[in-house]
């Protein structure tokens, strides 16, 4: 290829770190469906278990070889160059789901003692493990909300005592389910406040919602980049996957970690992705553009009270949206008019769009947060993040813009006529 030419992500998804020399010429990188890799000598098994084991420094150019597929595949290794490119990532690891990244991530950089400063609301499934698994370790969380400032934050980790015990910094936006976006450059001085020579306090930010198209954590101060590769990169709704994205550092110390959790993704996993990623950036075109027409069509309907969309930010949320996001997203929720009755008669309604949780995927998905996805969030955390009774979450797919427009005005209709 034109080595001067800087090619865009999507003209490399189909080739980027493969070389067909290497497979009998073909065209797509096979699936390395296999647990172990014949060393052609002992010397070579030797060379490889030095550098994986860092017995010694890798000689310049030399790559880790391939040993075992619990440390490396190629399937994994050329899916990993491919994710890199997105967001201009120096590295990244794969995981078998999202939250085996996440976690990962909280069991490689805390240990008993520490704290973590977490932003709310975050993922159903982060909030459990903060709540009620760091804590079996010895690990305490201090959470703070999104219309927090930077002042208030700073004030209540002074007030709490344990500035000197926080060793990283995890935040998620915008944050599920109701779009709450959180700066993420603040999040970074605040992580760099709490820093001292001698202890480095870590940034994560999961940007699942976001894809890796539409806002690029790392260049606003993120030191890691976490995503369920179940929603936007996957976007079939069918595997299971995560991916954490950073430094050489980080993502060493995340692959090492990975190793002896045996958390990798496999190889077919590897490769489904891979083959998601070939078209991620035309999927993810079409659905912002259908998230666009449904977002106003909604805003504009008699039987909606309000609806939470980037789009249409509005004040200091516009200004961090404009400094961090590079489009709105194709998450839309709302508020319909009535409560639980009304919203449950609407999406029982519905005949193209599917009622299941998830997000990010080809097809068009609704759920009722309140009663679903954040049923187990508490009745008055529930009234702070506005997740009331009517409220309902969708997620926009590439079906026609019009399709999908005819589906849910015919199902606000069947409401209407009851209501
Ligand atoms: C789905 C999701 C996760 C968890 O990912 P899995 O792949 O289901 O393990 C984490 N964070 C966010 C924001 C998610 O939407």
């Amino acid at each position: 290829m034109d080595s001067k030419h800087k090619y865009s992500p999507e003209s490399l998804m189909m080739s980027y770190g493969y070389s067909s020399e290497l497979s009998e010429g073909a065209i797509k990188c096979p699936i390395f469906q296999t647990s172990t890799f014949e060393f052609r000598s002992a010397e070579q098994g030797k060379a490889f278990f030095e550098v994986a084991y860092g017995l010694r420094e890798k000689e310049e150019k030399e790559e880790l070889g391939l040993i075992y597929s619990r440390i490396n595949n190629p399937d994994l290794e050329i899916l990993e160059n491919r994710l890199s490119l997105w967001d201009e990532a120096e590295d990244c690891a794969v995981f078998e789901s999202g939250m085996s990244a996440i976690s990962t991530a909280f069991m490689e950089f805390l240990k008993p003692g520490d704290v973590l400063l977490f932003s709310n609301p975050v993922y159903g499934g982060t909030d459990h493990f903060i709540k009620h698994i760091l804590d079996k370790f010895g690990i305490e969380a201090l959470g703070f909300y999104p219309n927090q400032t930077k002042e208030e934050i700073t004030q209540m980790i002074a007030e709490s005592g344990k500035a000197d015990k926080i060793a990283m910094v995890y935040v998620e936006t915008p944050a599920n389910p109701t779009n709450d976006i959180i700066d993420i450059e603040m999040c970074s001085q605040i992580a760099d406040d709490l820093s001292t020579n001698e202890r480095k306090v870590y940034l994560a930010v999961d940007n699942t919602y976001m894809g890796p198209l539409w806002q690029h954590p790392l260049k606003h101060g993120a030191d890691l980049v976490l995503y369920s590769a179940t929603k936007y990169i996957g976007g079939h709704s069918d595997v299971i996957a995560g991916a954490c994205l950073g430094s050489n550092e980080v993502i060493a110390r995340m692959k090492t970690m990975r190793t002896f959790l045996g958390n990798m993704a496999g190889p077919w996993t590897g490769w489904l992705l891979m083959r998601s990623l070939e078209t991620l950036k035309v999927r993810m075109d079409k659905q912002l553009e259908n998230a666009k027409a449904v977002a106003s069509f909604l805003k504009s309907h008699p039987m909606i009270s309000k609806v939470y969309y980037l789009g249409f930010a509005e004040g200091e949320d516009k200004q961090i949206y404009d400094k961090q996001c590079e489009a709105p997203g194709a998450m839309v929720s709302f508020d319909i008019k009535g409560g639980e009755e009304e919203a449950f008669q609407f999406i029982n309604a519905l005949k193209l769009v599917k009622l299941a949780v998830s997000l990010g995927s080809t097809e068009s998905l609704i759920q009722h947060p309140g009663t679903m996805t954040h049923a187990g969030v508490s009745e008055e955390d529930k009234a702070k993040l506005n997740i009331t009774p009517s409220l309902i979450r969708l997620s926009v797919g590439v079906e026609k813009t019009e399709d999908l427009i005819h589906d849910l005005n015919s199902a606000l209709e069947t409401v209407l006529k009851r209501f």
